[in-house]
């Protein structure tokens, strides 16, 4: 699958016959990870009851490190972008190729277009009006797409092996294999009849949209019931809809003003192991249909890896984020915003203590700005820090920030990015988070990191 993008790791950016730009995929930290491959070998995945799969550092790790680069097992493009970007691979087209039956898509080159017509587009040449004109959600044509894009064949034979469903890893986590897919979460147990049969109503459509297709070659007559092998389609179209409704990802590209522009979506098995926290701990950006993951803050080794699924702590309240999380995602968020339920931005903006780290046993000393003192007592551990050294050593920073906000503003992001990631580590030296001065710096170096990876 997707070996449009497959090309010489050591290459530039690929130049096509027909002018389109294949952009590269930057090399993960330390090498390939062995057991998870679109991993970096920095990273570790843990099991456990409570988390099920989840990822963790295996070593401390610098700020700004490729943590991941995975290609999309399966995505789908917005039907709005299907004449401006490509179908199958997502980048801009220069000199589009047609699908020579229908006006729906358009491919960057031929190995683009040969893919797709071999495979998915094959099916769903004749459905997609119907599909577009329905208003179908990207995640539901993607539960779609991710069977349409391999034979009938292919799912009967993995039958047996579906059947043992098991979040545990097992072999190695190759991100184009569907047993790896298929066993990532859906909260099955924990929904509602209605969204159970609601989903099952979606599944018997798009199934319905199949049969139209010759995805079931053989016409066994059946009296209009569905025969096993449809029927064993349509289970997989429902646990596609249950586990895409909380594992798919949108997909971006740098619009004009430097915003993310959403133009499509995907699913990727070794991207869906991250949990979530309200104060995530990577960026993410896409090339093409690829996705790639940094880390925006120092990581010592054994601290989880996080993304965030909606709500983040700056702007939603710890009550909003939990509500939020429980009903989409059906579980109760115990990260560090939560548990020491951190202010807003609003709330954080206009509190001027200082939170100055204690050098014995680096828990929080709260300063305030009015205090005239040179040495503060830790209520953790008793032990005296002396703060003269701490507000000397921090003397720039503020001038280091203006710095690299000016450096942003001329679309010097990498000069910038390297401020603030020297800037960043001084704050998290002296101080703990969370404060605004450090939340300002980690969205910088956010920033960079998005904007430098987008442009490629
Ligand atoms: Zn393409
Ligand atoms: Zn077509
Ligand atoms: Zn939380
Ligand atoms: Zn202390």
């Amino acid at each position: 699958m997707m070996n449009m993008l497959i090309k010489d790791k050591h290459s530039k950016n690929v130049i096509m016959e027909s002018g389109t730009t294949k952009p590269q995929e930057p090399e993960v930290y330390r090498g390939q990870n062995d057991v998870y491959p679109a991993f970096s070998n920095a990273v570790s995945v843990k099991y456990n009851e409570t988390e099920g799969r989840h990822a963790v550092a295996g070593s401390d790790v610098p700020i700004g490190k490729v943590l991941l680069t995975e290609r999309a097992y399966a995505s789908f493009l917005l039907s709005e972008y299907s004449h401006s970007h490509c179908t199958n691979c997502f980048v801009r087209l220069v000199a589009p190729l047609p699908c020579p039956d229908c006006l729906r898509v358009a491919f960057c080159g031929e190995i683009c277009k040969t893919t797709a017509l071999k495979s998915y587009h094959a099916i769903e040449c004749s459905v997609l009006p119907a599909l577009f004109s329905a208003d179908v959600s990207v995640p539901c044509l993607i539960a779609l797409r991710i069977i349409t894009q391999r034979p009938l064949k292919y799912f009967l034979d993995l039958r047996p092996k579906l059947l043992n469903h098991t979040q545990r890893p097992r072999n190695k986590h190759q991100p184009d294999n569907y047993v790896n897919l298929y066993n990532l979460v859906t909260h099955r147990e924990k929904r509602s009849l209605e969204d159970i049969l609601h989903r099952t109503h979606l599944a018997a459509f798009y199934l319905s949209c199949l049969k139209k297709t010759n995805y079931f070659a053989v016409d066994c007559n059946t009296g209009g019931q569905p025969t096993d092998d449809e029927l064993f389609i349509g289970c997989l179209l429902l646990h596609h809809l249950m586990l895409l409704q909380i594992n798919a990802f949108e997909v971006g590209e740098l619009g004009d003003d430097q915003d993310t522009v959403l133009i499509g979506g995907s699913i990727y098995p070794t991207l869906a192991l991250l949990n979530h926290s309200c104060d995530p701990c990577i960026a993410r950006y896409h090339r093409g249909t690829t996705v790639v993951i940094h880390n925006i803050r120092e990581l010592r080794a054994g601290e989880a890896i996080t993304e965030n699924y909606g709500p983040m702590y700056m702007y939603h309240s710890k009550e909003e984020r939990q509500k939020t999380l429980k009903n989409s995602y059906w579980f109760e968020c115990n990260c560090i915003a939560c548990r020491q339920d951190w202010p807003t931005w609003e709330q954080m903006k206009t509190d001027t203590s200082l939170r100055i780290r204690c050098i014995n046993c680096k828990n929080a000393i709260i300063v305030t700005t009015g205090s005239i003192a040179f040495a503060v007592q830790c209520t953790v551990c008793s032990k005296t820090t002396n703060l003269l050294p701490i507000l000397q050593a921090l003397k720039g920073a503020d001038n280091t920030f203006l710095v690299a906000k000016q450096l942003i503003g001329q679309h010097n992001y990498e000069k910038a990015l390297s401020k603030l990631i020297a800037l960043l580590s001084l704050l998290h030296k002296h101080m703990v988070p969370p404060f605004k001065d450090y939340q300002l710096c980690q969205q910088g170096i956010s920033q960079c990191i998005m904007t430098l990876g987008y442009k490629f």
